[in-house]
């Protein structure tokens, strides 16, 4: 049977997801998969997604900005890391049932754990505090990091996700930092940086003020260690810029959405053979595309 999938988002014309999952109905094979990009505004969310699933050739979705939380309210079933971290960017349709899953959290914790491999990981910082860094928190926890800090725009909700984390992973220090200033007491092995400040698109007045702020975070740290930004367009963000200056090992997001995205696949469909090839083959594709498409 044809099978029907989608990423739904508002708005959704940057997404890659569509130039993804192609692909790898090229590569894995197996399946014959129709995958498109649904522009969905929030207020028909839904319903779309209810419609959606009384049809049995649909599979599910990829959820992306700004639905990822709001799908909880109508989700029959939350994953563990869904109901920790509030936020989902896997549906699964199964039985007329709905599964809601984070596979963000594979994608961190894969990208993150290759690259700090024989690297210290016990001082952690996090920049922001919406869906995408509760995803880097649960990943911090469930590997058993020491510390982790977290700085965001708002402090306010910096705090509460201090609170809230210290209480599902009793393991780790997490603790809000109020402002830059703050960062003089504290140094890293590894900083994640989890907002759209310095994405391509994003707001450009703000590009001089992603400069100053990246440079503050490196400026006063005793020792280069790993920077991971979740963004990959542009591949070298400003973010990145600022720890390369400063010495440190970076890390892009494509990593990351590679991983998302295998880890959906394999919700969806099965076990993905000879998945480290896939995933190189991959990366290698969306980097060309990035290339030609900056
Ligand atoms: P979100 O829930 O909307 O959260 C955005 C966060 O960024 C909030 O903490 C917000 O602060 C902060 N922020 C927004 N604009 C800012 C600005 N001008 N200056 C300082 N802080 C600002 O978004 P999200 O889903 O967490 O996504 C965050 C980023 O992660 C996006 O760039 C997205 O592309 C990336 N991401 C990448 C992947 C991947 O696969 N590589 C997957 C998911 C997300 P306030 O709390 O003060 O509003």
């Amino acid at each position: 049977m044809n099978q029907r999938a989608g990423v739904i988002g508002h708005p959704i014309s940057h997404s890659l997801s569509p130039k993804i999952f192609d692909f790898l109905s090229v590569t894995i094979g197996g399946v014959s998969l129709k995958y498109l990009a649904h522009d969905v505004s929030p207020s028909e969310l839904r319903s779309y997604v209810l419609e959606a699933l009384k049809d049995p050739q649909n599979i599910g979705f990829n959820v992306t900005v700004p639905h990822k939380e709001s799908v909880l309210s109508f989700a029959h079933h939350l994953s563990d890391e869904v109901e920790k971290i509030g936020a989902a960017n896997v549906l699964a349709f199964k039985d007329q049932e709905i599964f809601a899953f984070n596979t963000d959290v594979v994608g961190i914790s894969e990208s993150l754990l290759s690259a700090t491999r024989g690297l210290p990981t016990q001082s952690v910082l996090v920049v922001g505090a919406g869906g995408a860094a509760r995803a880097a928190l649960y990943t911090c926890g469930i590997n058993r990091f020491s510390s982790v800090k977290i700085i965001n725009r708002s402090p306010s909700k910096a705090r509460l996700l201090g609170t809230e984390f210290n209480k599902f992973f009793p393991a780790t220090a997490f603790k809000a930092i109020e402002n830059l200033a703050e960062l003089d007491q504290n140094s890293f092995d590894l900083i994640v940086q989890a907002t759209p400040l310095g994405m391509t698109g994003y707001r450009e007045s703000t590009r001089g003020n992603a400069e100053a702020i990246y440079q503050a975070i490196f400026k006063h740290q005793a020792r280069p260690g790993l920077a991971f930004d979740m963004i990959y367009r542009p591949q070298l963000t400003p973010f990145l810029n600022a720890a390369q200056q400063s010495g440190w090992k970076i890390l892009g997001g494509l990593g990351m959405l590679v991983g998302q995205a295998l880890a959906t696949w394999e919700i969806w469909f099965e076990k993905i053979e000879n998945k480290e090839n896939v995933r190189q083959l991959l990366i290698q594709n969306l980097q060309k595309h990035l290339e030609a498409t900056p």
